[in-house]
């Protein structure tokens, strides 16, 4: 089999190594005589892949144990919904930064639980540019302040993040976490769903700030309440296990490659080697995002012409590569390269670019 050069947004490649090791615990799990997927989560055996993951997590990412570490279900959506549930005080508004879709789609589901209002927004610049802090209105009394840290859709990242804010800063990483070092104590909240950086769909990341956990009131369903979850490890219910397992071998693969300062780097290279193809095209190609905001995860762009787009991305499809038209709602050209795309697809794909160019 030859693996394809797969440049999806999201569920994305998964580290080759990774898959192989799964491969090989397919059937037999340690000397269980069984699979991951068969195992009671309250055996010892996922007691451990599960305590595992956690510290693992904990470890890549600098996290202290003044914040929580939860394995939730639901994808980065229902965390739309729970931040705002949890975290909204009375009396207060909650400030979104509209960077794109999935800011625009966090709000929405918050003024249906409360006050919530923006904060700043591109949409006026057709999200090419992420808002400078001097531009987001000033915030002394809101219940928390939400940014989207890396824009999946428009291909912008926020580069500059805001600190030592009187509120807390809630993030939604899905397509973004664990590409770089995190300065968790910025944050109060962080999300992420697993599908991108991570592994595959069916877990999402919670990260929370303890003492964030008193806001959550009794009259909370169950389920949408993150202190049901923090108390019991995230094994309040049965979790996504075979999520959880491949999300542990996903973290052992970025270990061993170095964690996330090489992640980074090697990632800086990948964007690197992408938008230097666009910007030395002599206009071919068309970066979306502005320069200062551009996302070292999704790479976006466009072509002159519909046809043209169209050809590319046939000849780019007989050529192997897989995933580069660009999000629905925008068109254009997208390549996504998170952590698991090898740097030697995206120095393909660059050169199948210039020879596209030039032809
Ligand atoms: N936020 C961002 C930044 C995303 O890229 C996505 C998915 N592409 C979502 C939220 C929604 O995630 P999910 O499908 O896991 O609900």
């Amino acid at each position: 089999m030859k693996r394809a050069l797969n440049f999806n947004a999201g569920p994305a490649a998964l580290p080759e190594a990774v898959l192989k090791r799964a491969e090989k615990e397919w059937l037999e799990y340690g000397d269980t005589g069984m699979a991951v997927m068969e195992m009671s989560h309250r055996s010892k055996e996922y007691e451990y892949i599960n305590n595992t993951a956690q510290q693992m997590f904990r470890k890549l990412l600098s996290i202290p144990e003044d914040y929580e570490v939860l394995f939730l279900q639901g994808g980065a959506s229902l965390q739309f919904t729970m931040v705002p549930m949890n975290l909204m005080e009375e009396g207060k508004t909650a400030y979104y930064v509209l960077t794109g879709s999935w800011s625009e789609k966090a709000l929405k589901e918050a003024k249906k639980l409360g006050k919530a209002e923006i904060a700043a927004s591109g949409k006026e610049n057709q999200y090419k540019t992420i808002p400078s802090l001097s531009n987001i209105k000033p915030l002394t009394e809101g219940s928390y302040l939400h940014i989207t840290t890396n824009n999946t859709i428009y291909g912008t990242q926020w580069h500059d993040i805001p600190a030592g804010l009187d509120l807390p800063l809630v993030a939604d990483m899905s397509s973004d976490i664990m590409s770089r070092p995190l300065e968790i104590s910025n944050y109060g909240l962080i999300y992420a769903g697993a599908q991108k950086n991570l592994g595959p769909s069916g877990v999402t990341v919670v990260v929370i700030k303890k003492d964030l956990l008193a806001r959550s009131k009794d009259s909370l369903p169950t389920m949408l309440d993150y202190r049901t979850q923090a108390g019991s490890a995230s094994l309040y219910n049965t979790p996504p296990t075979l999520a959880v397992y491949l999300l542990k071998l996903v973290l052992e693969w970025a270990e061993s490659l170095g964690g996330v300062k090489s992640l980074e780097k090697i990632n800086q290279e990948k964007a690197g080697i992408l938008y230097s193809a666009i910007d030395e095209s002599d206009g071919f190609y068309h970066g979306h995002a502005d320069h200062g905001s551009r996302s070292m995860m999704n790479v976006t762009f466009t072509l002159d012409t519909e046809e043209t787009t169209k050809v590319f991305l046939e000849e780019a499809k007989a050529r192997g590569f897989t995933g580069l038209a660009g999000h629905r709602s925008v068109g254009g050209c997208r390549a996504s390269i998170y952590n698991a795309v090898p740097l030697e697809h995206v120095e393909q794909l660059a050169q199948f670019m210039k020879e596209f160019s030039k032809r």
